[in-house]
């Protein structure tokens, strides 16, 4: 067993079950449990007995232990940073960075759990009083993705752990070792056992199919694909859950005439070569303004051709590998089909010799809005450019699309920036910025790119109810004269 694991040996190296592999060398890394359908069952039933305790606690107790967790969180960076590389190929910087991202969410919600508070409303009756009442939803299941095994889980878990909830996770079947150790450091912290299980799978259809049905479990989190999610909100509608939905992206991102180039190519770069472009609010087209497409592309073309691709754990590697061959193959389909269209290969082009599931950074140009680079979600290192002439042509181009995650734009103008803020049909829009994940603000789509806000005080929210109470009978508190 390699050294990295130690923190998850209990967990490791059973000889029948759920097989994790390295996507850089497609070697087999680790062996965990595959959980049955009794087991999932008993897990929410226990989960379902510890949320009367977990929920009857102080919301300062639940802070202190998560406090906690976030510092062990800290602490064990390294070693988180590694399994997440190891088992999802992201370079190591990149996976350290996962880490304090991933374990901002704890910080955040620890304090935020504090502050879930009710309300008195003036009331429309004398003798009646009205006040709200928040309280934690119940037990949650949560249906992570494989691109941050480590944030995905915390987005979710914090906050439903800080609002008095208990939670069963399952992670995607590439990435349940970051999931494992997470649960781990959470058991270290002090957050009881049953509170927070993350049950592994070889089978997410069939696991998910109870999370998503069984009447305990009265809200489901689920960031993934669009295609998943509507499957899982469907089933979620037997029993009327409440859902979050992080779902899939096709982000503009939209360089004006009057930008700040050198700016824009660097958030050019963030927005799209993070983790390969493998995250939902990476860059799927580039909108480049006519009277500065040749040179935005000659600037951008000399960042993107200096990248190094290579497995993630070598300090120099900026461009891992995809996560599967099925995703290089996907990727390769719309880089030929976008070609066969008329697209230019500026860059890259083909696999990368780095290994199987590698792609060379590329760059297409002429894309037009008919060829498939400019919409389907890619999820890979490839940038397509598409030349526009004027706004109204550009927003028109970039809100045609069911998707509505991130969009961003570059421009100096402060009057076409607000309108642009404005007329973008995202949830979330950067401005003269490709790097706008925090903790403190609203993650979420709109359209088919999701339901729900995540981070911010509003994520909190997701896991609550609130109640309203009706006090009668208070005649005597405004005596009538
Ligand atoms: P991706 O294409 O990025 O892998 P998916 O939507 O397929 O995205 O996967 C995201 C998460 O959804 C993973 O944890 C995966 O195991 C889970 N998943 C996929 N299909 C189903 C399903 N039918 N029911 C429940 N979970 C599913």
């Amino acid at each position: 067993m390699s050294g990295i694991l130690t923190l998850i040996a209990d967990y490791i190296g059973l000889d029948d079950g759920l097989s994790v592999n390295n996507p850089a060398n497609n070697q087999h890394i680790a062996t965990v449990k595959d959980w049955s359908e009794d087991e999932t069952q008993n897990a929410i039933l226990a989960a379902a007995n510890a949320f009367k305790s977990w929920s009857g606690q102080t919301a300062k107790k639940r802070a202190r232990i998560l406090q906690r967790w976030y510092l062990l969180m800290r602490e064990h960076q390294e070693e988180l940073a590694q399994i997440a590389t190891l088992e999802c190929g992201k370079p190591m910087a990149e996976s350290r960075g996962e880490v304090v991202y991933g374990a901002s969410f704890i910080e955040w919600f620890a304090e935020e759990g504090k502050r879930t508070c009710g309300t008195t409303i003036p009331t429309h009756a004398a003798g009646k009083r009205i006040m709200t009442l928040k309280q934690p939803i119940g037990v949650i299941a949560a249906i992570t993705p494989w691109n941050f095994p480590l944030a995905m889980i915390t987005r979710k878990i914090a906050p439903a752990l800080a609002a008095g909830c208990t939670a069963i996770v399952k992670p995607a079947e590439a990435t349940p070792l970051s999931a494992l150790a997470l649960q781990v450091l959470a058991r270290k912290a002090g957050v009881p056992e049953h509170v927070f299980t993350v049950v592994t799978t070889t089978d997410p259809a069939r696991i998910g199919k109870i999370l998503t049905t069984h009447p305990i479990i009265r809200k489901l989190s689920f960031t993934g694909s669009t295609a998943v999610g509507k499957i899982l909100m469907q089933q979620a509608a037997t029993t009327v859950k409440k859902v979050s939905m992080e779902l899939g992206g096709n982000a503009p991102f939209i360089v004006f005439g009057d930008a700040d180039i050198d700016a824009a190519v660097t958030g050019a770069l963030a927005s799209k070569y993070r983790n390969a472009g493998q995250t939902c609010i990476s860059t799927n087209r580039f909108f480049i303004q006519d009277g500065i497409y040749d040179e935005f592309i000659n600037r951008f073309t000399a960042k993107v051709a200096a990248l190094k691709v290579g497995h993630g754990d070598d300090p120099a590697t900026q461009i891992g590998p995809l996560i599967n061959s099925a995703a290089v193959q996907k990727v390769e389909n719309i880089v030929s089909a976008s070609v066969a269209a008329g697209a230019s290969l500026i860059l890259g082009g083909a696999r990368h010799c780095a290994g199987d599931n590698f792609y060379a950074p590329t760059i297409l140009g002429e894309v037009t809005m008919d060829m498939p680079a400019a919409h389907s979600e890619i999820f890979g290192p490839v940038a397509p450019i598409i030349r526009f002439r004027d706004e109204e042509e550009v927003i028109a181009a970039a809100n045609d699309t069911p998707y509505g995650l991130a969009a961003y734009f570059y421009t100096r103008d402060l009057g076409r920036a607000w309108r642009m803020s404005e007329a973008l049909e995202y949830g979330m829009v950067g401005v003269n910025d490709g790097d706008i994940s925090t903790e403190v603000a609203p993650f979420g789509g709109i359209k088919q790119s999701g339901i729900g806000r995540e981070g911010a005080s509003c994520g909190i929210d997701e896991y609550m109810e609130i109640k309203y109470c009706l006090m009668g009978g208070l005649d005597n508190v405004n005596p009538v004269e």
